[in-house]
């Protein structure tokens, strides 16, 4: 089965060609056939798309939707240059899966999608005033453009910790902004950890329930997962993503009482502090340099900044407390888990957050964290460490696909 896997984000659209079956998920050779990403939706977009070995297009075009957006990637499909395995028209995309952001309390699994469902994104739209409308979007837009048959399903993003117990999910505020405003933590980067316990699963070849493990996504947007039994048990971001580590410009954890302190001295609205909180902060914040940690990295070890160095420093800590946060509250873990630009590229980040935890029972091996090409999957613990550390680049597509895979054939049958 081919399937187009979209993720509309707030002004970009991602898409990948994904060839899965039965067959192919069992022998972990699932294809992808095709990928792509056109950025400023809205504006003059940059559009790239690539067939697996095969073409490749880069180009600057005016795009002003969604819908035009898929549009411009249907044409690509089916254009003879694009000289995609498998596919020459539209007919041969078989099924879409949809990165949905929000699912709420109502969506706790993947489904297909159908007008109730897609009333059901809509009402979580509160909580992901930015994401949701654009899924939304990219669903009628795939709609008009594929027609109306084509199965369309939804993976959410917080589908995966809707198992977290009430004990990890309530904030201790009084219950009824719980019951009245929904006001829980949801966790985000669902897919990525459930695709980390899906490969730990394979790699280790035990059962789900064997998966006890810590999983860091840690990339622009951070997360850790803990996940005991194959599911999310605790995660680091809360009701939005703005929760837990530090991240690119996202201060993660603060006292919420520094919000009000800011608003009355600096004259600062709400809405505007929230924005610093999520736009300016992070490793932007504290380097006042930038965002990206590769950078920072670069300056530190260049210029001898003090900031940028802080900054990653301050990173480094948060992510070690969290990983001693949850191995206390799973009583231990097998395996600590690296994924995201950061998590699966940086061999000196991966060193310094693991710095100290040899008497927690989890011992590096800096030889296997430094070898290896960026990403390469393996394990990065020396054998005698208790807790094993692995390095597993995110496949959030694969996860879709094989979810699509599975709705799209129970509804045929
Ligand atoms: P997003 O959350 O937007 O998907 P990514 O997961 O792609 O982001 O992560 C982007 C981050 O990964 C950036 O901070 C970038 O500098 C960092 N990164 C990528 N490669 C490396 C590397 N080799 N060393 C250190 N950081 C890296």
């Amino acid at each position: 089965m081919n399937i187009l896997v979209l993720n509309c984000g707030s002004s970009s659209v991602k898409f990948q060609i994904i060839a899965t079956d039965e067959t192919r998920a069992a022998q972990n050779s699932d294809e992808c056939l095709a990928k792509g990403l056109i950025e400023r939706v809205g504006g003059l977009a940059l559009i790239s798309f690539e067939a697996a070995g095969r073409s490749c297009l880069k180009e600057d075009a005016p795009i002003r939707d969604y819908r035009e957006a898929v549009k411009r990637i249907a044409q690509w499909l089916e254009s003879p240059q694009s000289e995609i395995q498998g596919i020459r028209s539209l007919s041969d995309i078989h099924a879409v899966g949809h990165r949905v952001v929000h699912g709420g309390e109502k969506f706790k699994s993947s489904i297909v999608i159908d007008k109730d469902v897609e009333n059901g994104i809509g009402d979580c739209m509160d909580l992901a005033p930015l994401h949701n409308p654009a899924n939304l979007r990219g669903i009628r837009a795939v709609r008009d453009i594929f027609g109306a048959t084509l199965p369309q399903i939804a993976v959410f993003d917080t589908a995966f910790h809707s198992t977290m117990p009430e004990t990890s999910y309530l904030y201790p505020i009084p219950y009824h902004f719980y019951r009245r405003l929904k006001i829980r933590r949801y966790g985000f980067h669902g897919i990525s950890h459930q695709y980390i316990a899906m490969r730990y699963q394979t790699l280790m070849g035990v059962s789900p329930h064997e998966v006890d493990i810590i999983s860091l996504h840690l990339g622009n947007g951070s997360s850790v997962c803990a996940i005991k039994g194959g599911k999310s048990f605790d995660t680091s971001m809360g009701f939005t993503p703005l929760e837990g580590l530090v991240m690119g410009t996202r201060s993660g954890d603060i006292d919420p009482s520094i919000i009000e302190y800011i608003s009355h001295k600096e004259g600062m609205s709400l809405t505007e502090i929230v924005a610093m909180l999520n736009r300016e902060s992070g490793l932007l914040g504290i380097s006042g340099i930038t965002s990206d940690m590769r950078e920072l990295l670069d300056e530190e070890e260049e210029s001898h900044d003090r900031r940028a160095h802080l900054a990653i420093d301050i990173f480094c800590l948060r992510a070690r407390r969290y990983i001693g946060a949850y191995l206390a509250e799973m009583g231990g873990a097998k395996a600590i888990v690296f994924t995201g630009g950061i998590g699966a590229n940086s061999p000196q980040i991966r060193g310094r957050i693991c710095a100290g935890l040899e008497p927690l029972g989890l011992t590096l091996d800096s030889g296997k964290n430094s070898a290896g090409s960026l990403g390469e999957e393996r394990v990065i613990s020396t054998p005698e460490s208790r807790i094993q550390a692995y390095v597993i680049a995110a496949n959030e597509e694969l996860v879709i696909a094989r979810e699509v895979f599975r709705l799209a054939s129970a509804e045929k049958r």
